[in-house]
């Protein structure tokens, strides 16, 4: 038996990635769609075979609570509306996978994790990486410390986007580099310390004003752990960068890339290369939350770890707004 799947928002992630990546899953189905845009329904239902009653616009999409053949409602909607979405599906009674960065503010995530525990579903939040077993790796020598702690992380991921008037410019919608890229960067620094920053500085920039002037191109971000590790992160929309570097105490790991969607790679001072091969991570990903489902176990990524993301997140953006360093 497989879950029924329903992508929420046909945008690029769920056309290139999400669906293809469903038909190679082994406990999951696509089996219905949540759109805004009547256009797109002929080419879904032709390539995934989705059935009438299965298709939903924003408006009914509440009567997905009276739909047997769905199981999971997947939202890939522009971040200022994974609140609303993932609450209305808990509240139909469907487990919710969400989209990272998983909302805007702390409060909206305290808000989707309730909504989910109150109706007694799941809530996984998309990062992919944490399935990967590359990052699995740097994850595991954070917690073994085989190099003792880490001390100094150097985090970065960022691309070059060329396109104007798109959500990722708004900040109404949830755009900025640092919810879009940034997060991993962070999760680059939080996974290899296995640890919560008590302390942020950064700074927010852009080389086109134009296109972004409500919301950063740019964010660099230090932050300091308990145990006294640092780490300098950096994302952009306006720079190829996909790096992490840890020193610790006895060594050091170089992952590049390290939140790709594949070719995740990496070495380490003793010579050990982190280079497993990954058929399909968001196929791995949905397959294991699937999983998580079936069997009632703990999710690889709850929404508990998406909040934790979003709490740093916030203090990011009040330090770069104040120009000073804020405690966590
Ligand atoms: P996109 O712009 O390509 O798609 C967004 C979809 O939302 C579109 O279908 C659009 O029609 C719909 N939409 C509904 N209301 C909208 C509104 N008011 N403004 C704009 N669009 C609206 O974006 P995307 O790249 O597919 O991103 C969607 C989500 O997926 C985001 O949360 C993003 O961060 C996430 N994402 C995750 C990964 C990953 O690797 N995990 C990769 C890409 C995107």
């Amino acid at each position: 038996e497989k879950l029924g799947i329903a992508l929420v928002g046909l945008g690029y992630y769920s056309t290139d990635l999400l669906a293809p990546a469903l038909k190679l899953t082994s406990n999951c189905e696509l089996r219905g769609i949540v759109t805004g845009s009547p256009e797109k329904i002929p080419a879904w239902k032709t390539k995934y075979g989705i059935k009438d009653k299965n298709i939903y616009d924003y408006k009914n999409f509440d009567s997905i609570a009276n739909n047997p053949d769905i199981d999971v409602v997947y939202v890939v909607l522009p971040p200022s509306m994974h609140a609303e979405y993932t609450i209305r599906a808990a509240k139909a009674g469907k487990h919710v996978w969400c989209e990272k960065p998983m909302a805007p503010s702390v409060a909206d995530c305290e808000a989707m994790i309730k909504a989910c525990k109150d109706n007694m579903v799941k809530l996984a939040i998309g990062y992919r990486c944490q399935h990967d077993p590359n990052i699995q790796a740097y994850m595991k020598v954070g917690k073994e410390r085989p190099f003792g702690k880490a001390k100094m992380i150097s985090s970065a991921a960022g691309y070059f986007d060329g396109r104007s008037d798109h959500w990722k410019q708004s900040k109404k919608l949830g755009g900025g580099a640092m919810g879009d890229m940034g997060v991993y960067a962070l999760q680059g620094a939080r996974l290899a310390t296995r640890e919560e920053p008590i302390s942020v500085l950064a700074q927010a920039s852009t080389t086109r004003p134009k296109i972004y002037h409500e919301v950063e191109e740019t964010m660099m971000f230090q932050l300091e752990f308990p145990s006294g590790a640092l780490a300098a992160c950096h994302t952009s929309f306006g720079i190829n960068m996909n790096h992490l570097h840890i020193t610790y105490e006895k060594g050091w790991l170089k992952m590049e890339p390290h939140s790709s969607y594949n070719g995740n790679k990496g070495s380490m001072s003793d010579g050990t290369l982190i280079n497993f091969s990954i058929q399909n991570q968001q196929a791995k990903q949905m397959d294991e939350d699937a999983l998580a489902i079936f069997n009632k176990t703990d999710l690889i990524v709850p929404g508990e770890e998406g909040l934790r993301d979003i709490t740093v997140l916030e203090a990011i953006y009040k330090s770069a707004a104040q120009n000073c360093a804020v405690k966590l």
